[in-house]
């Protein structure tokens, strides 16, 4: 049997404690809302909710994709939810951020993508909290590109879309995802005059050599912001790490993707597309 890498002590992250934590709690569940944070298993949990901020994902918390490292169940959604956007809303208030994320599943069986969920719930939480600077982190259109329009006109700082790992490894990561569509959806997501931000996963097996390669790509597309974070694997059943990639490895890829034109890349071994977000609002 191959021997599988151990767990390195960077990766020790602190306990969900404290009350801003149990008020983030509350509200998540008050509202009925789902977050990335909990249905990815994250490792930041304890920083990020302990800060009183969360990611929440909309459009339900079933997805019509089934990506080999991710945690969401996988099935045929509900229908979906008309109120949810108030709720979102509701939330971002109670929460009171400077700065929120929101994030959706796939919703492939829908004609718009859930492009009107996505505009009605940022429309909602800028009601609500005009102070508030949003980034939606939000799927693969499949190519329809007046569903990307509508997703992203109403009026969010940030738009992210992430590639989660390089070419070569999309069969076996990201099944229904295209790496060139992709990367088509961020080149028109600038052309619609947006900051736009991806974030990759490592410890897949990539080379340095293929995450050059993407880091070229996407500033060829117009990317703006790069977040790289080592993958975790969250149960037995999903794709296992090929790699602990170390801190210092994580530098180098940030000084690279300096280099190479990016203008800001959040890389370490804990960083998920969702984390120090406030810090790319002004970039
Ligand atoms: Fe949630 Fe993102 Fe923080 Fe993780 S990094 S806990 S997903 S906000
Ligand atoms: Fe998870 Fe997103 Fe893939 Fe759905 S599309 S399985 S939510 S990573």
């Amino acid at each position: 049997a191959n021997k599988k890498p151990r767990k390195p002590d960077w990766l020790r992250v602190k306990l969900p404690v404290g009350p801003e934590y149990a008020k983030v709690r509350k509200l998540v569940d008050t509202h009925k809302l789902h977050t990335i944070c909990e249905s990815g298993n994250c490792p930041n949990m304890g920083e990020c909710w302990g800060a009183g901020t969360a990611t929440f994902m909309i459009l339900g918390n079933v997805c019509t994709r089934s990506c080999s490292f991710c945690a969401v169940a996988t099935g045929r959604p509900p229908e979906y939810d008309e109120d949810e956007p108030r709720r979102v809303a509701e939330a971002v208030k109670l929460m009171g951020v400077k700065h929120c994320v929101l994030t959706s599943v796939n919703r492939d069986e829908l004609k718009d993508r859930g492009a009107e969920i996505w505009y009605q719930t940022v429309r909602a939480v800028k009601e609500l909290s005009p102070e508030t600077t949003i980034e939606t982190l939000i799927p693969d259109v499949k190519g329809n590109w007046e569903a990307l329009e509508r997703m992203i006109s109403a009026g969010q700082e940030v738009v992210s879309h992430n590639m989660e790992t390089v070419k070569r490894l999309y069969r076996p990561v990201r099944p229904q995802a295209k790496y060139e569509r992709s990367l088509e959806q961020t080149r028109r997501t600038k052309a619609l005059g947006k900051r736009t931000k991806s974030g990759i996963m490592l410890g897949l097996g990539e080379t340095p050599d293929e995450v050059y390669e993407a880091m070229d790509d996407l500033v060829a597309h117009g990317l703006d912001i790069l977040t790289l974070g080592q993958y975790l694997q969250p149960t037995k059943r999903h794709i296992e790490v090929a790699e602990f990639i170390r801190p210092e490895q994580f530098e180098r890829y940030r000084e690279e993707g300096l280099k190479r034109g990016l203008k800001y890349v959040e890389s370490g071994p804990l960083v998920r597309s969702s984390y120090h977000a406030e810090r790319h609002v002004n970039v």
